[in-house]
């Protein structure tokens, strides 16, 4: 069955590059907590290019002690209720849901995304030894989504958030993922000016590239 992809993103570069400097931020939180540097949020897009944050969340492994908190999953996690009474950030007939990290997503939260309705996805910089995006083939269940994916966004910042992690922990077991991936992407394009404006990192998912 051929699902319908809605296209293109429905934001402004600058909205774009507004929604992933929130996620960097988030990135920046976490890691003053010892976590690694990826951060999420997820975003209503209004119709007008922008879009409203309803949720946000960086990794959590350390704390948690779980593999699997990550940025996004974390961020779904704070935007539900919490079976306590917490009302929902994200309503459960949400549309246009857009999840914003600085590293492409994981299988797991490529597939999360897909499960909770999720439009949009925008990246920063590529995990190529992962690449989450790529791997997962979205459901054709009624409520699930076959999301626009978009990386390159503010890619260069996003690396640099990894680039400055790593100080200190080189040759470290916990530093493996992250000089796999450093090393993986120093000649894909990614600088500190990137901008997100770099056409060969759009529309990935549709032109796979
Ligand atoms: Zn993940």
């Amino acid at each position: 069955m051929e699902r319908m992809k809605s296209s293109p993103i429905p934001l402004t570069d600058s909205e774009k590059t507004r929604l992933m400097r929130e996620a960097i931020a988030e990135a920046q939180l976490g890691v003053s907590e010892g976590e690694a540097p990826i951060g999420c949020v997820i975003a209503l897009a209004d119709g007008d290019g922008a879009a409203k944050i309803v949720a946000r969340g960086h990794n959590r492994g350390v704390a948690l002690k779980r593999k699997n908190a990550h940025a996004e999953i974390i961020a779904f996690e704070n935007a539900g209720s919490d079976g306590a009474g917490r009302e929902p950030t994200l309503p459960m007939d949400a549309e246009n849901i857009i999840l914003v990290s600085t590293l492409e997503p994981c299988v797991m939260c490529t597939g999360a995304a897909m499960e909770s309705g999720v439009s949009f996805i925008l990246f920063g910089m590529d995990a190529p030894a992962d690449n989450g995006t790529k791997r997962v083939k979205p459901p054709e269940s009624p409520e699930s989504a076959d999301p626009v994916i978009e990386g390159g966004i503010v890619a260069g910042e996003c690396r640099t958030l990894f680039v400055d992690w790593l100080k200190g922990k080189e040759g470290t077991e916990q530093a493996k993922f992250v000089e796999q991936l450093l090393a993986l992407t120093e000649t894909d394009g990614s600088d500190e000016t990137d901008s997100g404006d770099n056409p060969d990192h759009k529309q990935r998912a549709a032109d796979k590239t």
